[in-house]
């Protein structure tokens, strides 16, 4: 399988290559040159599976040539043995026709984990095999530092420096970092904002000298391996619910659109599909494209559901260029003029093909907060406000029938803001009950970019 770059300026590469590299160097993002297929009789056979053997199968597709199939199997057996649900994604049921998939029973509590437990192991073992180590270097306003670390401790290949803004992310947050005891991992408490983490992470990513000391890779949700994993579950949850005979829906809690992306990439694989549901909180810019065809960047507001407090979903590029039949010039065009403007306007042909697939719902806070009452009351589940945010849009869309709902966090990682519109707090599962306990080791760095490299640097010789 070869990948290539949605701004069409890219060498072509292999998945290996693709996944390592993260962004092309031309600043698009890597897609397959075309989509493989699954044929109704497997998909329909899924739903006797172990989501193990599912997930080695659609990541497989993607990675034909480059991966041996038993390597693979085995790497998604160890991921998602991590999680502690037999199902790995279960479902549960909170009406007639509204499924919650459960995307939170890895060991970081957020869905970021289903991808990046398989990351960890893909990268371990495509480093070994060429003798190289790397560093992972990761911004974080929250889960993704977390699941990150998680899933690389320990890693033979792989260091990893995860970036969070000092007092500005919740202490559970925080501690799935911060609690790790192996050595392969730094993490640094920056004085500072999200956005001055993000922008020294492109700093040094732009330093050619620290590059050349330093094998430096990002694990940030451009990678299309975790697109890959991401789309697992839209074929596991489906199957178990009769697909591909019947259509299944889906609502998805939406920032930088990559979940919702990887529905896209099962149906284009051939599972048959009612609507995708992008539903964000008020940071609203994907609900407004997929209502209006206009993508145009607002303020961030700070909100309950920190995850999607974005104004810029990167993956919007990839469905951008299948809208416009993978046109790169034109992709390129639009994405240019959306970083110096903040707004595109999507063309009619193309945003008609989004159409056909995709609706978009914004939700505001005080509906986010009702709906984690409501949902308590009528079914007992205490839901996370993402989650929140997806059963709201659900409610005020006009899908017709079956959904699943995207489950993205464990209600106790987001415990203030549950105990505060539900007056019960969310106990933390049995396995990381102690981790108010555990012993914290990071380190504290001003929002300087020369400090920061530096230390990245001297770690990663270390
Ligand atoms: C990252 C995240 C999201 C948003 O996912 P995208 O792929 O960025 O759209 C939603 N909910 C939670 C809990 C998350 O951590």
């Amino acid at each position: 399988m070869r990948y290539v770059s949605t701004r069409g300026q890219a060498p072509h590469v292999g998945f290996i290559d693709a996944v390592l590299g993260g962004l092309a160097p031309d600043g698009g993002l890597y897609v397959p040159e075309d989509w493989p297929k699954i044929l109704p009789a497997e998909i329909a056979g899924f739903a006797d599976r172990p989501y193990a053997e599912v997930a080695a199968r659609v990541i497989g597709a993607f990675a034909e040539g480059e991966i041996a199939p038993a390597d693979l199997l085995t790497m998604c057996q160890e991921a998602y043995s991590s999680f502690t649900h037999a199902a790995v994604v279960p479902l549960t049921q909170l009406s007639a026709n509204v499924f919650l998939a459960e995307l939170f029973h890895g060991p970081s509590l957020a869905f970021k984990d289903v991808a990046m437990q398989i990351l960890a192991r893909l990268y371990d073992h495509l480093l070994g095999r060429e003798g190289r180590v790397q560093t992972i270097l990761c911004a974080t306003s929250g889960d993704t530092g977390g699941a990150a670390v998680e899933a690389f401790r320990g890693a033979k290949n792989v260091k990893v420096v995860a970036l969070f803004p000092e007092g500005r992310i919740s202490e559970v947050q925080r501690r799935f970092m911060t609690t790790a005891a192996e050595s392969n991992v730094a993490c640094v408490a920056v004085k500072g904002s999200f956005d001055d983490c993000q922008a020294i992470v492109k700093a040094a990513f732009q330093d050619q000298s620290l590059r050349q000391a330093v094998d430096l890779s990002g694990v940030n949700s451009i990678n299309f391996a975790r697109i890959a994993a991401q789309a697992v579950y839209y074929f596991t949850t489906a199957a178990s619910l009769g697909a591909p005979e019947r259509k299944v829906s889906f609502a998805v809690p939406s920032g930088n659109f990559g979940d919702a992306f990887a529905g896209y990439v099962a149906h284009r694989m051939g599972l048959p599909m009612g609507q995708i549901l992008v539903a964000t909180n008020v940071n609203d810019i994907l609900a407004r494209t997929f209502e209006t065809g206009r993508y145009s960047r607002g303020k961030v507001h700070p909100t309950m559901s920190p995850a999607m407090d974005i104004q810029s979903a990167s993956n919007f590029e990839r469905l951008y260029f299948e809208g416009v039949q993978r046109e790169a010039t034109e992709t390129a065009r639009a994405f240019t003029a959306f970083a110096d403007t903040g707004a595109i306007d999507v063309p009619p042909k193309a945003y008609a093909a989004m159409r056909e697939l995709f609706r978009g719902v914004a939700v505001s806070e005080a509906d986010t907060a009702r709906t984690m009452v409501r949902t308590l009351n009528e079914t007992g589940e205490l839901v996370d406000p993402h989650t929140a945010v997806a059963l709201a849009a659900l409610r005020r869309s006009d899908l017709k029938g079956p959904v699943v709902v995207m489950a993205t966090a464990h209600a106790a990682k987001f415990p203030e803001a549950v105990a505060k519109a539900c007056g019960v707090t969310p106990a933390l599962p049995r396995g990381v009950a102690d981790l108010a306990q555990r012993p914290e080791r990071f380190d504290r760095l001003p929002a300087e970019a020369e400090t920061i490299k530096a230390y990245v640097r001297a770690f990663s010789e270390g």
